[in-house]
């Protein structure tokens, strides 16, 4: 009875939302105010997929989706994105029938870190991606290694982990468990001998806190890894990618398939890895699993297209808070070998709460850009002056920096900039639409 009345609830109160705009986390938050429990009533069907880690979620379940499609499989995911613990009720009582069974195959959830251990506290994934663990909305999650504590109370003894074994810390979900796969990226034309960007978080061991000894990075603190005391290593891979070309847009995985990349950026290719080592230890053929990714475009791309006048424009969605994020997008433009003019936006610094808290800017590698070719940066929103003290520690040459904390302004001056040099535009979910709502007629692709 319990559960019919959770489900018509449910159902009922998601209807009215969507009437008025509400979003899709109000149903399972009154549910779980009646019914704390009521999660546990859910009768989920023999596959039950979780992913979870600081970047790629999103885009790796909807892979993740793509690929059980293609191999017919009836999957549900939440795909607009609700991904606490509310989010994940009113998804999965919205998808099950009155009796409280869940009406598919397969159950694909993308899950914040911090609930992971309230949603699967009530049933057990069967397998459980974890992509991996960065610095990442300070104020909210604090340290990775804080994270990393949260997140293993949602690890149970029977669930299959599918861990990135580049990731020290990653890695260390298999301390005292079992069951668990890795993928991994070999050593390649864009890996180094040395840390890269500001900071180093794989100088020491999470598990012993000896120093680690990297044979190369791939990214941040990924990449092969051994620590000088105990036995943390990176571990041999059940799927690897072992070459990859961003300016060609190609990656090689187990070294015969090769995926043609609609993204090219070594952040897309480990989102793609995971969900391609998550369809091999689901017992997919790898070629159909290949040819399911093969120049795939996310629905929840991060790129769009426009063009200004002569420009070609990109804006590249980053994460604020995140800089690992943000150093993907320098890497981008600094890839580009023709000319840009470059603006990056800081207006407002999360969407769901309120913070001014801007340390995470000195986190970015923006000195990257200095070996670009930008011959123009533009600093906008309400945080450019934030933005311009951080340019202020870079080599940068001030000269061709301009702050114009209003955007309007600073569209402005995008338009009325003569020649054909490319735009970049760097900035957030939270403050992309403030820059797409000013050049709607100029949009050529949005993915
Ligand atoms: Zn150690």
């Amino acid at each position: 009875m319990k559960i019919f009345i959770a489900v018509v609830l449910c159902k009922f109160v998601y209807f009215i939302g969507k009437k008025v705009g509400r979003g899709s986390s109000l149903p399972g938050k009154i549910v779980l105010k009646l019914f704390p429990d009521i999660l546990s009533k859910i009768r989920m069907p023999k596959t039950v997929i979780a992913v979870s880690g600081s970047n790629g979620k999103t885009s790796t379940v909807e892979m993740i989706a793509h690929i059980l499609q293609q191999n017919n499989v009836n999957v549900i995911w939440n795909k607009e994105g609700s991904n606490q613990i509310e989010g994940v009720a009113t998804f999965l009582l919205n998808n099950c029938d009155t009796k409280g069974n869940v009406r598919a195959d397969a159950v694909l959830l993308e899950s914040d870190e911090r609930y992971a251990r309230l949603t699967f506290k009530y049933f057990t994934p069967t397998h459980f991606v974890i992509t991996n663990l960065y610095r990442d909305q300070m104020t909210r999650n604090a340290h990775s290694e804080w994270i990393f504590d949260i997140l293993k109370d949602a690890v149970k003894p029977k669930t299959l982990l599918i861990l990135n074994a580049d990731d020290p810390l990653v890695s260390c979900f298999a301390s005292d468990h079992e069951k668990a796969v890795y993928f991994s990226m070999d050593e390649n034309k864009y890996s180094t001998k040395t840390p890269q960007g500001v900071y180093n978080d794989g100088k020491y061991c999470p598990l012993c806190k000896a120093p680690l000894e990297y044979e190369y990075y791939n990214m941040a603190h990924i990449g092969r890894y051994k620590c000088t005391r105990c036995v943390l290593h990176t571990n041999d891979a059940l799927c690897r990618i072992t070459d990859i070309d961003l300016e060609s847009k190609k990656a090689v995985f187990d070294g015969e398939y090769e995926i043609n990349l609609n993204f090219a950026s070594l952040f897309n290719v480990y989102n793609l890895l995971a969900a391609f080592t998550l369809a091999t230890v689901l017992g997919f053929d790898k070629q159909k699993t290949a040819d399911a990714l093969n120049g795939y475009i996310l629905k929840s791309g991060r790129i769009v297209q426009f063009k200004i006048n002569e420009h070609n424009g990109i804006l590249l969605t980053s994460k604020h808070e995140n800089s690992v994020s943000y150093n993907q997008s320098i890497d981008y433009i600094k890839r580009n070998n023709k000319n840009s003019i470059v603006m990056i936006m800081v207006d407002a610094i999360s969407r769901k709460y309120y913070t001014s808290e801007t340390s995470w800017l000195f986190d970015i590698d923006f000195d990257g850009l200095a070996s670009s070719k930008a011959e123009s940066i533009i600093l906008t929103g309400k945080y450019a002056y934030d933005l311009a003290v951080r340019f202020e520690f870079t080599g940068i040459n001030p000269d061709i920096i301009t702050v114009e904390p209003n955007i309007d302004n600073a569209v402005n001056m995008l338009s009325s900039s003569g020649g054909d040099a490319d735009i970049f535009v760097v900035t957030c979910f939270s403050d992309k639409d403030k820059f797409l709502s000013r050049i709607t007629q100029n949009i050529v692709h949005n993915n």
